[in-house]
Formats: C-alpha cells, structure tokens, sequence
C-alpha cells in the first residue's frame, strides 16, 4: 500500500504563519505518509542553503519530523526557490529531484515538474531563467553576503510581481503544445505539476495531466492511495 501527498506553491514566507499550520494540519490528518512531493516554490523565495532565516530552520524542522517518521521526501525546484540545494535537503534527509523527472504513481510511469518550464510563451521569464541558471551567475550569487541576497531576492520579487500583472492570463499558463511535447518525450500518459495556480485535473486522449494548487486561504494536495489519485483541499 503507497500513500504519497504531492503539494507545491506553498510560497512560504515570514508572513505566512498560516500555511505553516496548515502544512502541519494536512501532515498530521494524513498519517503514516510513504512519499512526500514538494514540487517546488514551497518558498516564497530562497537565498541559499546556508540561509539561517527562522523560517529555513522551521521548515527543516518539521520536514525533520516527518522524515523520523518513515516518510521519504522528494523536492524539486520552482522558479521561487531555484536555489534550493542538496545540502538544505540533507538536513532531513530528502532527494533532490531534476526539473522533470518519471516516478511510479498509482501503477503509471508519471511526469513530474514544478510547471514553469511547460510555460512557453512567458519567453521573458524564460530568458530570466536560462541567465539564473547559469551555474556561473550562481556562484557569484551565492558569494554575495546573505544581507546583499536577501535584498537582491526582495527586488526580482518585486519585479517579477510587475511584470505578472502586466502579462495576459494566457500566456502564464502552460502551452498546450509543448505539454504534449514533453509528455512524449518522457513516454507517459500523466504530467502532475503546479505552479499556474490553476489547480484541476486535465483528461487528455488517453492521458491526464494534474495540476497542483497554491496555497492560500486552502491548501491543495494530490493524495495516492494505492491505485486511485485524489485532488483536494481543506480551509485552513
Ligand atoms: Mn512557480
């Protein structure tokens, strides 16, 4: 019997004290979880792993806790947290996974992703991705105090709030064909990811692709039990 909970978009900050206890909430009123999925922008934002922020330490925490009991933890990145490293992950002893990768999900080969890169026509973002990506734009980030990062951080989100509201609502959903693309590239039938904020499950010609929530006054999760996938939120 496989229980797995896959969540994203949590976008966990100090002022989201609320979330917090709802992650707690859901993690307890689920039980014995075989598999966890944060599949990514879990944080508002990320500076590094040797961030020592009261939440960082709060979060390793609890994932703590629920890697003690018996729980496995998978993280990939989102556009939030892109800095998120290995070295965080190993404080709770969790498996940092790549931007798309294929897991076994209720008897399927499935597709996991944050969801930004199936984003095309947003080529801005893209452009701002390929340059953060860059592992040498990111050793002369994260040589930066955590003061100059915490600042630098402030400012993209700022600017990446801007240049939302100016964009169509289109264009920052994902482009259907490249949904298909990626999906045959990988030889799946299911792509699970978050980050449009458009939680739903999508029946595609014999496949499905889910798309996880944000959480806000809810919480979103996908729950496996065995064979059967379930997408639900509880209020907070
Ligand atoms: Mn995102």
């Amino acid at each position: 019997m496989t229980h797995s909970l896959f969540i994203s978009d949590l976008h966990l900050s100090e002022d989201t004290p609320q979330i917090e206890q709802g992650l707690t909430a859901l993690l307890k009123k689920e039980g014995d979880i075989d598999r966890l999925f944060l599949l990514g922008d879990i944080f508002e934002a990320w500076i590094g792993d040797d961030d020592d922020s009261p939440l960082t330490l709060r979060f390793a925490d609890t994932m703590t806790r629920v890697a003690e009991g018996g729980t496995q933890i998978f993280f990939t990145r989102g556009n939030r947290d892109f800095l998120l490293g290995q070295s965080y992950l190993d404080r709770f002893n969790a498996t940092l996974l790549g931007d798309s990768v294929c897991v076994e999900v209720a008897g399927e080969s499935t597709l996991l992703m944050h969801g930004d890169l199936l984003c095309s026509d947003d080529v801005d973002y893209l452009a701002f991705r390929a340059i953060a990506h860059n592992p040498e734009w990111q050793v002369e980030m994260l040589a930066k105090s955590l003061e100059e990062r915490r600042q630098l951080a402030k400012h993209l989100r700022a600017m990446s709030k801007e240049a939302a509201s100016n964009k169509a609502e289109d264009i920052m959903d994902v482009n259907e064909a490249t949904v298909r693309t990626v999906m045959s590239e990988h030889g799946v039938s299911r792509l699970i990811h978050g980050h449009t904020h458009r939680p739903c499950r999508h029946p595609l010609q014999n496949a499905e692709r889910i798309v996880l929530g944000d959480w806000n006054n809810t919480t979103w999760c996908l729950r496996e039990r065995d064979e059967t996938l379930e997408l639900f939120e509880f209020k907070l």
